[in-house]
């Protein structure tokens, strides 16, 4: 504003030196077109720094664009310890929510060996990919690292980024980092060295995609058999997410998991009775109690199972 009024002003001026100068001596005609000159000079100078500033305005504007997604959804939330340091059940969650994934990067190339889901009692809440100790692990996304952390019994060393885009990636098993946490990354940026440290056997990367700590199941966004993205643009109910838990998402037509990122499983699982399954086995293979399938089923424990029969485990 202050700009354009200078330009106004510095026109005025220029407006009357000429009329000044005109009126004035034949010999003078040189020293006017001097001074004419130098007035369309200054102008410019004034054009170019408008341009220059209406730039920086776009290009903030732009920055705070990208961060305000991430920024609204955390709020000042900037936990350097935990995974999972928020508490979604508890917030106001939009309905519907779309997550911008076009600037992406698979953080490796090698196949899935292991995917999300129930494995053996254990939720696993991420997918396994094969790498070789050393091989580059890149960042999914443009973000900013939250945390570099050694759990021995879990993770290993492990890289936790939070997205511009909202969502927040894992990297575990890493052998070396290559990142500091506060470190601002962009999609495909190298962030560490693929390992075998933590609860691994074998060389490999577990790799996470999570919305406010709740866990969605990878190939949900990524198409990791052809190195690519399922969707430009993920849309997910962020609401149903958090209230009630393990469900599924519809991407493309094909269902995947997620998960609240709290209860160990999945709540709309269900089982099939086969010939020859007991109640027990049933709970042991699925990862709850006898107690818990006959509270859900409304069965005694000493209730007959029929083949065909479907029981709710979670
Ligand atoms: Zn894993």
């Amino acid at each position: 504003m202050n700009i354009n009024k200078n330009v106004v002003s510095l026109l005025a001026v220029g407006i009357m030196a000429c009329v000044n100068l005109t009126v004035q001596a034949q010999n003078a005609t040189d020293k006017h077109n001097q001074h004419h000159q130098d007035l369309l000079q200054n102008q410019i100078a004034v054009y170019e720094e408008i341009n220059l500033l209406d730039t920086l305005a776009m290009k903030e504007l732009e920055i705070s664009d990208k961060l305000s997604l991430a920024s609204e959804l955390y709020g000042n939330d900037w936990n350097q310890e935990r995974v999972n340091p928020y508490n979604a059940s508890k917030m106001e969650l939009p309905d519907s929510m779309i997550i911008d994934l076009s600037n992406y990067c698979i953080p490796h190339n090698g196949y899935i060996t292991s995917n999300y889901g129930w494995r053996r009692r254990r939720m696993h809440r991420g997918i396994d990919i094969k790498v070789q100790t050393g091989d580059t692990i890149r960042a999914a996304f443009d973000g900013k690292i939250r945390l570099t952390k050694y759990e021995r019994r879990g993770y290993g060393y492990y890289v936790i980024i939070r997205h511009d885009n909202g969502l927040e990636t894992i990297y575990g098993h890493l052998s070396k980092f290559l990142v500091k946490p506060d470190q601002e990354v962009v999609a495909g940026e190298p962030i560490a060295l693929g390992g075998n440290t933590g609860r691994s056997t074998g060389s490999h990367l577990h790799f996470e995609t999570r919305y406010l700590g709740m866990d969605i199941n990878p190939n949900a966004i990524f198409d990791f058999n052809n190195k690519t993205i399922k969707v430009n643009q993920f849309s997910f109910s962020p609401k149903l997410l958090a209230s009630k838990g393990p469900s599924a998402i519809h991407v493309n037509g094909t269902k995947y998991g997620y998960n609240n990122g709290k209860s160990g499983g999945s709540g709309t699982a269900t089982y099939r009775v086969r010939k020859g399954d007991t109640l027990s086995r049933i709970a042991q293979r699925n990862g709850t109690t006898v107690n818990r399938l006959c509270n859900l089923n409304g069965i005694k424990k000493t209730s007959t199972l029929r083949p065909g029969q479907v029981l709710r485990l979670r």
